[in-house]
């Protein structure tokens, strides 16, 4: 960590630095089968959007050959599946009508959100930081 924030001109040993806890792994998503295939016609899923690979816990390391071997799996599966697919009118019309689901619901502010992983104040804490 020293020698990380040394290559940005910042001394660790003398500077506090903010530290916060993050999401390190999200172990569970789609189920798929070993050709990243899933329940969805045409859905292949890979990485941790994936679930099921890692069982209860992911050995250290082991997101990243995951990404690798089901990524590739994924890719062939859905250019096969693009060869012989014939989707027929693509339309976002499942997209308006969850806008009028959200509407609806007073919810469209709140739901389309993704989820915010870093607090937002790190970007205010940085930024006073440079003012200094
Ligand atoms: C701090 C940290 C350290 C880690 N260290 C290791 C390690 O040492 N070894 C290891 O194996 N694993 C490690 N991991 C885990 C590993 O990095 C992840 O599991 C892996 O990168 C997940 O890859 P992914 O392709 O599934 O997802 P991501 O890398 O998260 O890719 C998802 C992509 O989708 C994009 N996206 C999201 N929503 C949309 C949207 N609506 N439209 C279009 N694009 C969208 C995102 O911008 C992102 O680029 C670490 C993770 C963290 C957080």
């Amino acid at each position: 960590m020293v020698r990380q924030f040394q290559r940005f001109g910042i001394d660790i040993t003398r500077e506090p630095i903010l530290v916060y806890p993050t999401l390190h792994y999200q172990n569970g998503g789609v189920a798929i089968q070993p050709d990243a295939s899933t329940g969805v016609p045409g859905l292949y899923v890979a990485g941790e959007a994936a679930g099921g690979i890692h069982g209860r816990n992911r050995l250290m390391g082991n997101s990243l050959l995951d990404v690798c071997v089901f990524g590739r799996r994924a890719g062939v599966s859905a250019a096969a599946y693009a060869q012989e697919a014939a989707p027929g009118d693509l339309t976002v019309d499942h997209l308006r009508a969850w806008h009028v689901a959200l509407d609806a619901a007073g919810a469209a502010d709140e739901a389309a959100r993704s989820p915010v992983l870093l607090p937002d104040y790190t970007r205010r804490q940085r930024d006073a930081g440079a003012e200094r």
